[in-house]
């Protein structure tokens, strides 16, 4: 088994996609989950080629899936972290589920698809959400840092630039902000949005790198950093008040 996260062109838009290849599968599938992420699993042997045709063939219903989704009201953000609640995290949703135990103090897990927080059984319904969300937030925090470092990482190199250097900070309404001294620092909830969103904020501040404003230059190296920019740009403006706690 093994996964992979690539990508095609296609008119202007870059479609990501993460491949999985199962031994004794026979047939070739593609998802788009609530996201928008998509996912092609395939039969062991499979090519890149195949699974790129594949993906090609299938951008325009891609694109109606994700023009569906966008008319979905999205959930509001304001959790109160009880079991049942859920957050997407790069574009893969996490179920909340939270157990009452004996238990001296708040604890967090993940696994496939579930967050599960372990809560002291006399824990206060305001004492459970204050602690499950710092935790979660620490670990969300660690993750942007993480990921943030990867994907600046892919843009410098594009765009010809040394590794730049990333922090996390809680910057308020802004997904990200570029320092006078060139470090680039994201939101901690910046992982929350889709990786494609994700790696348009990691761009966009690492064109400040280059230029301070948003002027045509800016908006050239954007486009040599990810073609896609403006479409991404357009859904993190729509669609950007879901991605929080
Ligand atoms: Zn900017």
């Amino acid at each position: 088994m093994s996964e992979r996260v690539r990508s095609i062109q296609y008119g202007n838009t870059t479609f990501h996609y993460q491949v999985r290849r199962r031994r004794g599968r026979e047939t070739l599938e593609l998802t788009v989950d609530q996201a928008g992420g998509i996912t092609v699993t395939a039969p062991g042997g499979t090519s890149d080629e195949r699974i790129a045709a594949t993906v090609r063939s299938k951008a325009p219903w891609i694109m109606a899936q994700w023009r569906r989704q966008a008319r979905l009201l999205p959930p509001p953000p304001g959790r109160r972290f009880v079991s049942g609640e859920s957050i997407a995290y790069l574009g893969r949703t996490y179920q909340f589920r939270v157990r009452k135990l004996d238990v001296r103090q708040v604890s967090m897990s993940m696994q496939a698809g579930t967050i599960e927080f372990r809560v002291p059984k006399r824990c206060s319904d305001r004492a459970q959400r204050t602690e499950c969300r710092q935790l979660l937030v620490s670990w969300l925090r660690e993750r942007t840092a993480l990921h943030g470092q990867r994907a600046c990482g892919r843009i410098c190199r594009k765009l010809g630039l040394e590794p730049v250097d990333v922090a996390v900070r809680d910057i308020g309404r802004r997904w990200g902000s570029c320092t006078p001294s060139g470090r680039v620092l994201l939101h901690w909830k910046a992982v929350l949005a889709p990786m494609p969103l994700f790696e348009y904020v990691c761009a966009h501040e690492v064109c400040h790198i280059l230029h301070r404003d948003h002027s045509a230059a800016f908006r050239r190296a954007l486009d040599r950093a990810l073609p896609e920019w403006r479409d991404l740009a357009a859904r993190l403006e729509s669609r950007g008040y879901r991605y929080d706690l």
